[in-house]
């Protein structure tokens, strides 16, 4: 789809990439609320889960799974939280992408997940550097192999 920020990094895989499969792509979130907090989609473009096709699914699925094992691998949580969004009735400027993707959130007790979710959806974050996404990005990916 034309300006879509995941099927753009789909065409340009950058070093944030962490997995790629025949179905599916997992990179950092530019916006992360934890760090390790990544995204995992489908190459083509689909814009909510419901109208993925099965074989999509389940590449998807495995790649979730084989992704949150490394980030417990790699140290960057105890636990893992999938979330996925679908709120078409938001603006595209309020951190909405139109491209279906499944968020994995490391978890430690105590942390401060929400609160982050909370300050993120209001417009309060600042952003990491682009090299420290590019790190994590590296961690995970050395547990995959
Ligand atoms: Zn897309």
């Amino acid at each position: 789809m034309h300006n879509c920020d995941f099927c753009h990094i789909r065409d340009n895989p950058h070093e944030g990439v962490i997995a790629q499969t025949a179905h599916s792509i997992a990179f950092m979130d530019k916006h992360p609320i934890a760090e390790g907090h990544c995204l995992v989609t489908t190459r083509t473009h689909h814009e909510s889960l419901m109208e993925v096709p099965d074989a999509e699914l389940l590449d998807l699925f495995k790649v979730v799974a084989r992704v949150e094992k490394a980030i417990l691998a790699a140290g960057l949580g105890d636990g893992v939280d999938m979330r996925q969004h679908f709120r078409p009735y938001l603006p595209e400027g309020k951190y909405v992408k139109r491209h279906v993707h499944v968020h994995l959130l490391p978890r430690r007790d105590g942390d401060d997940v929400f609160t982050q979710v909370a300050v993120k959806e209001m417009g309060l974050r600042t952003e990491p550097a682009e090299k420290d996404l590019f790190a994590t990005a590296s961690l995970i990916r050395k547990e995959l192999k």
